[in-house]
Formats: C-alpha cells, sequence, structure tokens
C-alpha cells in the first residue's frame, strides 16, 4: 500500500506555453520539455458533456476501511461509508468516503459526483481501480494501488480549471497502465528513442511520471484532434513520437471516449 506514497501528482506546478524546438523524426536531440505538467495542455479533452459509462452507486453501510489521506500523511483506518460503484461495461468500484463527511447522504453525494466523472474515462484506465478514496481537504489527487485518492477541495479547483477529467487521466494511468507499462522493455526503448519529455514532471521522474504524463497527450491527438491546436498537436507529435506509437501498440479498450 505504500507505493500510492510515490504516486503523487504535485499540483502546484504550474501550466506552461509554447512548443518544443522543431525536431527531425528520427534524430532527436535532447531539448527542454514542452510542459512542466500534462494535466494542464487542454481542459477539453474530456469535459462534462461527455458520455460516461456511470451506472449508480449503492450504499452498503459502514465498515472499517484502510485508505491514504494526504492531510495526515499516511494511512488512516476509519468506519467509511461505503458505495458500489458501477458501470455500464461491468466493472465495480468500491468508493470509501472518509465519515467526516457527517451521513451517508451526504457521502452518497460525493460518491456520485465523483463516479459520474471517472465513469468518463476509458475502460483502459479504470479496468484497475478496485476502489475510491474521498476525503475533504485541499490535497492533490493520487492514483496506483488499484486506487484513486480524491480530496473534494482540490477537485473543486480542478472543476474551476476545467481539468478534473484530465486529472482523472493521469492518476488512473498511474492505476491501471503503469504495473505492466512502466518498466516494460517496449516502453523504456520508446523512451530511449524519443529521447525528449513531454513535461518536465515526467523527466525529473522518468519511472514514476512518465506513463501517466505521456498517456494524456496521446489520447489528445488519437482521439481528440479537433478540439486541440495544431501547434499543441504538433509539440506532441514530434517530442514522443515512440511513446505514442507504443500506446497505439497496445490495442486499448477506449470507451466511452470512443
Ligand atoms: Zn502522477
Amino acid at each position: 500500500m505504500t507505493r500510492c506514497l510515490g504516486l503523487i501528482l504535485c499540483a502546484a506546478i504550474a501550466a506552461c506555453g509554447g512548443g518544443g524546438s522543431p525536431t527531425t523524426p528520427g534524430t532527436p536531440s535532447p531539448t527542454a520539455p514542452p510542459f512542466s505538467g500534462t494535466i494542464f495542455i487542454d481542459p477539453d479533452i474530456i469535459t462534462p458533456a461527455d458520455p460516461t459509462t456511470f451506472a449508480g452507486v449503492t450504499a452498503k453501510g459502514q465498515a472499517v476501511r484502510t485508505m491514504f489521506d494526504r492531510r495526515a500523511n499516511a494511512f488512516i483506518q476509519v468506519q467509511a461509508y461505503l458505495f458500489d460503484a458501477a458501470f455500464s461495461d461491468g466493472l465495480v468500484a468500491e468508493v470509501q468516503v472518509n465519515p467526516e463527511f457527517g451521513s451517508v447522504d451526504a457521502a452518497r453525494i460525493q460518491a456520485e459526483k465523483y463516479a459520474l466523472v471517472i465513469g468518463r474515462l476509458p475502460r483502459a484506465l479504470r479496468v484497475s481501480v478496485a476502489t475510491v478514496w474521498i476525503h475533504q481537504g485541499v490535497q492533490p489527487f493520487g492514483g496506483g494501488n488499484n486506487n484513486l485518492l480524491i480530496h473534494v477541495g482540490q477537485g473543486d479547483l480542478y472543476i474551476a480549471d476545467g481539468i478534473l477529467e484530465e486529472t482523472f487521466v493521469h492518476e488512473a494511468a498511474h492505476t491501471s497502465l503503469d504495473p505492466a507499462h512502466a518498466s516494460a522493455s517496449g516502453w523504456l526503448t520508446a523512451q530511449a528513442r524519443d529521447v525528449n519529455f513531454i513535461s518536465t514532471y515526467a523527466r525529473d521522474n522518468p519511472t514514476r511520471e512518465d506513463i501517466a504524463e505521456s498517456f494524456l497527450p496521446w489520447l489528445a491527438v488519437r482521439y481528440r484532434s479537433s478540439r486541440i491546436t495544431q501547434t499543441l498537436a504538433s509539440t506532441i507529435l514530434q517530442t514522443i513520437p515512440n511513446r505514442l506509437a507504443y500506446f497505439d501498440s497496445l490495442g486499448l479498450v477506449m470507451a466511452p471516449v470512443q
């Protein structure tokens, strides 16, 4: 469970505009990453108007659960409000809500609010999400541990910036893609061939953050090219072409994104 500590998305990293220097395909040379972090590259890659697979939550009462809480920077044991969140493609996640919300009705509002958004993620990113933790507070979200970690104060900030879905793409990539791919030989080869990184966050944490940082840009150029600028698309395509090809090769199930 401690692995969660390593899977931190730093909410403080700021958006960074501008494209990288043009590179000649096949002969990249080291350049500065074009972005500081990729959850900020475009708020419209997945939006609240997009379809969701969320099918509903079922209350299961309260029981002891061990949840990571960034405010304590520790795992805590609480009598969590429990809900099963069902998705229309058959996936189910147990949503564990901190009892600090005060009532099952208040907890259900949070469970439904966030499961609705998680349901917009491609199945390939939801497939390993067994549990969801929901707390109050303004703290970065997290992924890994077959889990998604939510602090609702931070969630409101992500909503205000239009990047709640994009943030979940990053975190769920940790949860569902890192275990099989972050150390895969094909991925390591792609990293080496690209030379460069899509963000400084990925460059500075190449084994922990590169899959999560690169996946949203891949989704943007492959499935949302009509929503992003040509400049953004060109920057992604020129910076990490081998990583994009790696994701292409996986045959990921992208519904309901496509
Ligand atoms: Zn991350």
